[in-house]
């Protein structure tokens, strides 16, 4: 699966924890550690994306590729802009609907553009908008639930309705049942009325009126709950890889499910931010649904809880993203050193970061004695370089902490067989050496500086750095940011909460 490249822009309305706590778009990937959390992220939850966190895109796509595949004589581009258009509809429907004070009850893609939609209403009356996404070809739903729609066992790729001038993909039965729950919906057909016929503008009472219908929080009834749920966790009756792809999503919610970070109690342990369900006309059940807080906080509860069953790849890759978090602030040190003058001796940054430190002691240390030990635990040290406090000594620390643990070098080898982090860390950090931590400095540098061009040269990349015989040079600093990436844990627990998803749902009949 590919992750959808997205602007600064698109990126902002991204709920808040997400823009403090994993990383920026591959753009700010020096070190070239987003793939390998990607493949992690699909052993965990797969075909889930950062962008799959309304259920109703997979209601309003499955009945809007239905509808517009059975219009006569167009052309795929006339076919895909109708949906364009269609989902800007919907969009503005949903906007007018929900008002200006509740925008962020029901969120789309192109939710920054909704405010500026509700200025564009004339006498209260509006029409479709021109544009509600910079580039909705790439940023719009379709796109970005494609492969989801397949993972969860609605559409199928259909080439032989592509050479018809067809939307590619044809409705498995699931779809069909999802694409009718749409169509049931009151107002749906004058949505789609308007959005392939109507040139006039509609009062807003209309749109409103249309969007109570079919609003996005409201694809949780009991028929509709099943349909989805029998593709997303059950995948019966089809192909190998869906089949898949559901039992390990089924794996993942029972195991979240089994240490209460699905459903839980409302007063749960503080790391969890609970969301109330505002927005979503509610039956209150005694289980509130948890927005989960931030990917970091599952993974870490794993990593410290490391005797529960099925939990080896949410430890792998707590794992992962803690080697890539101190990597990640090394390198981010010594960008901030070379920065100043944009040129330096190596050996001056050496000296720089030992002078500053006030861990003397660590530093003289050998690599793996106790004494290179932190005395603070990995939550605190991870906590620290999300505040980007002393980078480069509570990267070290980090490391070593991490790599410190017999079972998570097992897990680098096992689990990670296939990244290339553990090349990297073994090279950096060999466990057969006796050397000193700060021994080890220069060479980390030089080590972070190659995996740099190699993976800025695959990338097609400018370079941020680059070595000039002892000098490293600033050639095109760019900003990043220090977090873990994105593990879809906050978009699964947006769907559940979409669908009003009970621990029970999870026990198929
Ligand atoms: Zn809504
Ligand atoms: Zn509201």
């Amino acid at each position: 699966m590919r992750v959808q490249k997205l602007s600064e822009e698109d990126y902002r309305w991204l709920p808040k924890w997400l823009v403090s706590d994993s990383l920026p778009p591959s753009s700010r990937d020096p070190l070239g550690l987003q793939a390998g959390a990607e493949k992690l992220a699909n052993r965990l939850l797969p075909g889930l994306t950062v962008f799959t966190y309304r259920i109703g895109y997979f209601f309003f796509l499955s009945w809007a590729l239905r509808e517009l595949n059975r219009k006569e004589d167009l052309r795929i581009e006339e076919r895909l802009e109708n949906l364009n258009r269609l989902e800007r509809a919907l969009v503005l429907c949903e906007t007018v609907y929900h008002g200006k004070d509740h925008l962020k009850d029901c969120k789309h893609q192109g939710q920054r553009s909704k405010g500026h939609l509700l200025n564009q209403v004339e006498k209260k009356r509006a029409s479709i908008p021109e544009k509600i996404l910079k580039n909705q070809n790439n940023t719009g739903c379709y796109n970005l639930y494609r492969t989801p729609m397949r993972s969860g066992g609605f559409w199928e790729d259909d080439d032989e309705a592509a050479s018809q001038g067809l939307i590619p993909f044809r409705l498995t039965n699931l779809g069909e049942k999802l694409a009718n729950a749409f169509s049931k919906r009151e107002y749906a057909s004058d949505l789609l009325d308007w959005a392939l016929n109507g040139k006039t503008a509609k009062s807003i009472e209309t749109l409103a009126k249309w969007c109570e219908s079919f609003c996005f929080c409201t694809f949780n009834r009991k028929s509709e709950k099943k349909a989805f749920l029998t593709g997303f966790l059950f995948a019966e009756g089809n192909n190998a890889e869906v089949v898949s792809d559901a039992d390990t999503r089924q794996q993942t919610l029972r195991t979240l499910s089994n240490s209460n970070l699905l459903f839980a109690p409302a007063s749960n342990s503080p790391e969890i931010v609970v969301v109330s369900a505002e927005g979503t006309d509610g039956d209150v059940s005694d289980l509130e649904l948890l927005e989960l807080g931030g990917d970091t906080s599952v993974l870490l509860h794993f990593y410290n809880n490391s005797n529960q069953k099925n939990t080896e790849f949410f430890i792998a890759a707590a794992i992962y993203e803690m080697l890539g978090l101190a990597l990640n602030s090394i390198w981010s040190g010594l960008l901030d050193f070379i920065e100043v003058e944009g040129r330096m001796p190596l050996n001056l940054w050496v000296e720089s970061v030992l002078r500053k430190s006030n861990s003397t002691q660590f530093w003289d240390s050998s690599l793996w004695s106790p004494e290179a030990q932190s005395q603070q635990s990995e939550d605190q040290l991870v906590g620290a370089l999300f505040a980007n406090n002393n980078k480069v000594d509570n990267g070290f620390m980090l490391v070593l902490k991490v790599l410190g643990r017999d079972r998570n070098r097992m897990n680098l080898r096992e689990v990670l067989y296939d990244t290339e982090l553990q090349a990297l860390v073994e090279e950096a950090f060999p466990y057969n050496s006796q050397e000193s931590v700060k021994g080890i400095l220069p060479k980390i540098a030089d080590l972070l500086l190659h995996r740099h061009k190699q993976v800025s040269q695959i990338k097609g990349k400018e370079l941020w750095l680059d070595k000039d015989g002892d000098d490293v040079m600033m050639v095109d600093r760019q900003e990043m940011g220090l977090g873990f990436h994105s593990y879809r844990f906050s978009k699964l627990g947006s769907l559940a909460r979409d669908l009003k998803l009970v621990e029970s749902d999870l026990d198929h009949d």
